[in-house]
């Protein structure tokens, strides 16, 4: 099979030609029809995460079909649409996992990080980490759906706002273009929040009811006018704009946290308490999770915007990705 792998910590793009893996126990083989490129998968490129062994084959929002199922799989069959996305499984044993909070699974593993991933024709997957794809959701948008879609659906359904209630989007980007989909449709008053107003035609077309341009106006004080926001989603990749959120937040309001700026958040603990709000971390979700994010965008019409590049053009995919010119989401094809 054709696959693409890191040999080393800045490496560059090898496509190499390699067996076909085969399935261990409890494990199925999935032959890949599409494969989002995703900024973290940075961690493999640039070898920065911590125990990575080389050579690895990145990608974690895979989107394809089972050909093979292993040994003691019982709950998927050969030829059904499956995406694997950033939970790569869990261990079923540890703490975390004995209370069924298998995200936060002590020896969880990440897909394409700490296994070989979906910049290939196969990968092999626990059986714990697919997610059915509905048949009206093509492979190619099934992909981002696996870690971007899967990680703001997750996180806004799990904020605590209500319908009615303002949820802003930080950032109209990978995720957060997302986020505006997901946000209008669970039926928040949704306010998308970007630098220039080059995406607020798009941002509104999303389900935007507001559009905020940071550079034109004051942020906090358009989200007061709306009577502060119970939920602000942060995804733009800058800490400092995202530390000056706070300010926008209701009394109780959240900023929810999805991704890591490069830069540290500081955050005024006075505005912080006085309103008590708080600043939240959110993290991925687990195949179960994927697929209540497939099957709500199949429902609701959610979408990814993507750009397709066959396999063999990676390095361009990647550097696309990279450059932020993207809108909004690169997808390796694999060419059947
Ligand atoms: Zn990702
Ligand atoms: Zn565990």
């Amino acid at each position: 099979m054709k696959a693409v792998q890191i040999s080393k910590p800045g490496g560059n793009w090898e496509i190499v030609e390699r067996k076909i893996p085969e399935p261990g126990t409890s494990q199925v083989r999935v032959k890949v029809e599409a494969c989002g490129i995703c900024h973290s998968d940075t961690v493999v490129k640039e070898g920065i995460w911590p125990g990575l062994q080389f050579p690895r084959v990145p990608g974690h929002e895979v989107a394809g079909t089972i050909d093979v199922v292993g040994e003691h799989v019982s709950t998927w069959k050969k030829g059904q649409r499956v995406g694997v996305g950033w939970h790569g499984g869990h261990c079923f044993v540890c703490e975390q996992c004995r209370r069924g909070d298998f995200a936060m699974c002590i020896n969880r593993k990440v897909t394409g990080v700490d296994f070989d991933g979906g910049y290939a024709e196969y990968m092999i997957a626990p059986a714990s980490a697919v997610a059915a794809i509905p048949d009206d959701v093509p492979a190619e948008e099934a992909g981002p759906f696996m870690c971007a879609g899967v990680t703001v659906y997750n996180a806004l359904r799990n904020s605590g706002a209500r319908a009615g209630d303002v949820v802003a989007v930080h950032g109209i980007g990978g995720l957060g273009h997302l986020g505006v989909q997901y946000g209008r449709r669970m039926g928040f008053e949704t306010v998308a929040i970007n630098r220039g107003n080059d995406k607020e035609e798009l941002a509104r077309k999303l389900g935007a009811h507001h559009y905020i341009d940071a550079t034109a106006a004051d942020v906090v004080a358009e989200l007061q006018k709306l009577g502060g926001a119970r939920v602000i989603l942060a995804t733009a990749p800058n800490g400092p704009a995202i530390s000056a959120l706070l300010d926008g937040l209701s009394p109780g309001g959240k900023l929810l946290v999805p991704a890591a700026p490069a830069e540290p958040l500081v955050i005024n603990a006075f505005l912080l308490f006085i309103h008590r709000r708080s600043v939240v971390g959110w993290y991925s979700g687990t195949a179960k999770d994927s697929q209540d994010t497939l099957e709500f965008s199949a429902l609701s019409g959610v979408h990814p915007m993507i750009e397709k590049y066959p396999l063999e053009r990676v390095a361009e995919a990647y550097e696309q990705m990279l450059s932020g010119r993207v809108r909004f989401r690169v997808v390796l094809t694999m060419g059947q």
